[in-house]
């Protein structure tokens, strides 16, 4: 198979959602259709034990999380899928963000008995600032949820982004009969636990379909439906590919209901590797000589063995096992000989990868987030991976001042690796870290310990929001508690808002001041 053919059969992609909108049930189903595990439950199982076999990072191992199913790739009907974890709950971190750089597209999730929750938010704009296309999964209809005009207007209004409902609920829990597939002209009817059933538009007025065409609640979906027809939105593959419509699926991960008919749409819809930008120009996903960036270091907690492993996205080209590589950014030369690519349940070592795939490089401790790798002669880069703002903030100091040289040092090839955010004092040296989630302290906090020797101690500021600001429009004298000035990682002055209720406060007293959210989409 020629480099081409290989990298549009790849469909690179992650699932976003909040907590408990039904991510692993629904990747659980996915990983069926993929025969890559052979009943559900096995991945929650991964919380018995089941998938935490090797002692790769302790804190993973302690939180039942395992790195191997940090990617998921299987076959499924002539595709290559890879489906990228995007760890939530506790584990919500930076690398969450990052890995939203190595997709080519995206599965949204939302929990029709909740709409739109604060995570989900916080996800899709970084997609959305990326442009990367956002398919969406409304889940549960098994439950009683809330209507579902009202949902996509939820999405629109929030997200700001439109909606094209491919498919249409008709009741949803107790009442809940099926869908309209809007796409395929088929009802598609909810039978509980057994199979459902598809019925073609056209014969939905035979006699042994009456029952169900003559419900109440099937006449008022019609009329909604003719409504959706003549007034709603027009679908737009293009729209969908510049992620600026997002086409919405009903159904129930759980049930499962609606999930074939999801996932073989969005199979057939979603982009296959698409050019890169890079420092010279875009690179396209066919060129023959290899290239890829680096999204994620994942350092090993034991220390018998502190080897790292690097996640790679692979952006052209072919890689092969044992292949010599150049880091744009030193311009050294590496030899790439242990590989290993991510499957649900094994580390397996890779001898190739296309455009698309994901594979884990062992790090000699050479890498930092961001890098490039690249064969041939070419010298570039691919774009800077985007800084994401930290949410929670904590002052750091080494238990022992003695201590304060390795102290200094650890701090700085931590931050420098992309584990944590490191800000500043405005007028002070105080250190203070930010991170998007919990898990990035307890990192730091071990492996300060365990690679440099040092105890830290956190004073916790709590949760912030941070906006940067122009220099010249500081003045200090109106900067208090509930708005905290520091300084971020260029010497840059932020400050820190206890609050929303804080930030609106200052922005109707301070109106002339900008403030800059990082992610910010309008
Ligand atoms: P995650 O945190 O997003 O990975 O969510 P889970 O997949 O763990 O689901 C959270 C809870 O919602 C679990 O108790 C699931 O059984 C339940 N759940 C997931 N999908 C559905 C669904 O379609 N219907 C119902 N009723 N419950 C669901």
């Amino acid at each position: 198979m020629t480099i081409q053919e290989e990298v549009k059969k790849r469909k690179t992609f992650a699932i976003i959602s909040h907590p408990d909108a039904g991510k692993t049930t629904l990747t659980e189903k996915l990983l069926l259709f993929g025969n890559l595990i052979r009943s559900a439950g096995t991945v929650k199982g991964k919380k018995s034990g089941k998938f935490a076999t090797s002692d790769w990072m302790e804190i993973e191992k302690q939180r039942g999380i395992s790195v191997t199913s940090s990617v998921m790739n299987f076959p499924y009907k002539g595709h290559q899928v890879n489906i990228l974890d995007t760890p939530g709950h506790e584990d919500f971190s930076e690398d969450t963000y990052r890995t939203l750089t190595a997709v080519d597209s995206v599965v949204m999730i939302i929990d029709a008995t909740k709409g739109i929750e604060a995570q989900t938010i916080k996800l899709f704009k970084v997609c959305r600032m990326r442009g990367i296309p956002i398919f969406t999964f409304i889940n549960k209809l098994d439950r009683e949820g809330r209507q579902p005009l009202e949902l996509l207007e939820e999405i629109e209004q929030v997200l700001n982004i439109e909606t094209y409902p491919m498919n249409w609920p008709v009741g949803m829990g107790k009442r809940f009969l099926g869908i309209f597939n809007r796409f395929d002209k088929n009802f598609v009817k909810y039978n509980g636990n057994e199979e459902e059933t598809y019925i073609a538009y056209d014969e939905l007025d035979k006699p042994e379909h009456k029952e169900l065409v003559e419900h109440p609640t099937y006449q008022e979906t019609v009329e909604e439906l003719e409504l959706l027809d003549e007034a709603g939105d027009l679908f737009s593959l293009d729209a969908v590919l510049a992620g600026e419509q997002t086409p919405v699926f009903f159904g129930s991960a759980l049930a499962p209901f609606g999930v074939q008919t999801f996932f073989d749409t969005f199979i057939s819809m979603a982009p296959a590797p698409v050019p890169r930008k890079t420092t010279e120009g875009v690179m396209s996903p066919d060129n023959p000589d290899f290239s890829g960036f680096i999204f994620k270091i994942q350092a090993n907690m034991n220390p018998a063995h502190r080897d790292r492993v690097a996640f790679l996205r692979v952006c052209s080209g072919k890689f092969e096992r044992g292949m010599n590589v150049k880091l744009a950014r030193t311009e050294k030369t590496i030899k790439l000989s242990q590989s290993q690519q991510f499957v649900a349940s094994s580390r397996d070592t890779i001898e190739e990868a296309y455009a698309g795939d994901i594979i884990g490089i062992y790090d000699p401790n050479a890498y930092r987030i961001g890098d490039t790798l690249i064969e041939g002669k070419d010298q570039f880069e691919y774009d800077e991976l985007p800084q994401f703002p930290p949410e929670q903030f904590k002052r750091v100091t080494a238990k022992n001042v003695m201590k304060s040289k390795q102290f200094k040092k650890g701090i700085e090839q931590l931050v420098q690796e992309g584990a944590i955010q490191l800000l500043k004092g405005y007028r002070t040296e105080t250190y203070i870290l930010g991170a998007v989630g919990e898990l990035q302290y307890e990192v730091f906090e071990y492996r300060m310990k365990n690679e440099y020797n040092v105890e830290v101690m956190f004073e916790s500021i709590g949760e912030r929001i941070p906006r940067w600001l122009k220099e010249e429009q500081v003045d200090e004298t109106i900067f208090d508690e509930r708005s905290m000035l520091v300084r971020g990682r260029e010497g840059e002055p932020i400050v820190l808002f206890k609050s929303d209720f804080a930030l609106r406060w200052f922005k109707d007293k301070h109106p002339d001041i900008d403030l800059i959210d990082l992610l910010d989409v309008n």
